[in-house]
């Protein structure tokens, strides 16, 4: 679904992300991890083209992002393209950012309609299926402060999929939730993740970093340092940095 070649990314002087690769091929889940400040969620902002990159590829279901200009100066070319690689590549973020004048229903319901343009009918059948789907379907006619960060979080994801994109991208989903909330949150993602969903998923969770993907990236300094299979990337790494992150982690 996303491919990235040979990524290059700086904010002004400071290149954080050096020639990174990757690709989540459909119905695969992919985590990212890393120390603070490797790259994670650059990474994941310029698959979506929340930021922008000044070399290397993005290429979404095979169709390249076509650019505009050099260097820092690079910007994407076709806004149409733009729109639509944002549409199909929801993005949930640590603080869930649902808007607090809406009830849930509503927050769910939003963007499917003003973006898509879908009937109201259709995306609030829609909207109530995926708010069951992630165990609150008893909180439509909630507002957001109503919630629990857990249930926030939930709601931030029913809303993802109510925009039936082509994968998922998660900015450390679970970060700002106390640990018996943040299992519930995890039980989704693993749910997601066993239906085949394509997702991105950058988390400081090492739990679930293993259990949700086939393939784990380990970023270092805007690098990939080391990547493969969950089993093998922890309980047999390789690189001696990785093993010191997991052991800091751990
Ligand atoms: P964390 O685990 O703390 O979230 P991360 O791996 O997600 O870290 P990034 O947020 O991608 O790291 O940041 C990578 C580097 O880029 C950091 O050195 C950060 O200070 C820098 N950076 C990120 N965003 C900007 C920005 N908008 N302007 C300038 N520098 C930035
Ligand atoms: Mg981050």
């Amino acid at each position: 679904v996303i491919e990235i070649r040979d990524l290059h990314k700086s904010f002004g002087a400071l290149e954080v992300l050096k020639g990174v690769s990757l690709s989540a091929p459909r119905g695969h889940a992919i985590s990212l991890i890393g120390s603070s400040g490797s790259g994670k969620s650059t990474l994941l902002r310029c698959c979506n083209l929340l930021e922008d990159s000044q070399s290397g590829e993005i290429l979404f279901e095979g169709e390249p992002i076509r650019w505009t200009g050099t260097g820092a100066h690079r910007r994407p070319a076709d806004r149409a393209q733009v729109t639509r690689i944002r549409t199909n590549l929801s993005m949930v973020f640590q603080s869930f950012n649902l808007w607090s004048h809406m009830t849930i229903l509503e927050n769910v319901m939003e963007a499917p309609m003003t973006v898509l343009g879908r009937p109201r009918a259709e995306v609030e059948e829609a909207a109530r299926g995926y708010l069951d789907k992630v165990g609150i379907g008893d909180k439509c006619d909630a507002y957001p402060a109503q919630l629990s960060g857990g249930q926030q979080q939930r709601a931030a994801i029913a809303r993802a999929l109510c925009m039936e994109p082509k994968a998922l991208l998660f900015d450390e989903p679970t970060s700002a939730l106390d640990p018996e909330l943040e299992q519930e949150v995890v039980r989704v993602i693993k749910a997601l993740a066993a239906e085949g969903r394509t997702m991105i998923i950058v988390t400081h969770d090492m739990r679930m970093a293993h259990d949700v993907a086939e393939h784990v990236i380990f970023l270092h300094q805007g690098k990939i340092e080391e990547e493969g299979p969950p089993e093998a990337l922890f309980s047999n790494p390789k690189s001696e940095r990785l093993r010191q992150f997991l052991s800091a982690t751990a």
